[in-house]
């Protein structure tokens, strides 16, 4: 036999950089990830790429059908060799979030997102758009890890 069959465990390296920490380091069997264009599934093997990555749930699976479950918000992922890089503005593993926070900010960005575009500049309302989708995918972070 070749040694492929050790690739259906944690054969996957992860690492979750940000501006200045990591997010999180470690292996995995397989990971899902919110990329520009959707769901991505990524298991050992997968040819290189790169893309970029939006505000969503990154899930870090294990081969016992186990979780790790982090908020990302905006970045870039490279896939090479098994080694997979995130690189993005800010993320948060679910032990870190604070509620509180993620419940004021996604009030204030739909606060400023209910003003509409009078006596705002355009880019104004993306940035509201984007803080919303952090502090959504906060809570949403937080709730899918409680229900592990
Ligand atoms: P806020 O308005 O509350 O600052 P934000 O979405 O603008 O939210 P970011 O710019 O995405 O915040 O993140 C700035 C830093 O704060 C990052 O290090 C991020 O991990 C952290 N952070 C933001 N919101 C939370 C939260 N609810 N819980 C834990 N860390 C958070």
């Amino acid at each position: 036999m070749s040694s492929s069959s050790s690739t259906s465990n944690r054969a996957l390296k992860i690492r979750v950089i940000g501006p200045d920490r990591v997010i999180f380091e470690g292996e995995a069997a397989s990971i899902q990830y919110p990329g520009g264009d959707g769901l991505y599934g990524i298991l050992p093997g997968h040819a290189p790429m790169i893309t970029t990555v939006e505000p969503g749930l990154l899930r870090i699976k294990d081969e016992g059908g186990g979780q790790e479950v982090i908020a990302l918000a905006r970045g870039f992922v490279s896939i090479s060799n098994n080694e997979i890089e995130f690189a993005v503005d800010a993320g948060e593993r679910a032990d870190e979030i604070d509620l509180n926070r993620a419940q004021a900010a996604a009030e204030r960005a739909r606060e400023h997102l209910e003003a509409g575009t009078t006596g705002r500049e355009e880019y104004d309302l993306v940035r509201a758009r984007y803080a919303l989708l952090r502090a959504l995918n906060r809570l949403h972070t937080h709730e899918v890890s409680s229900h592990k």
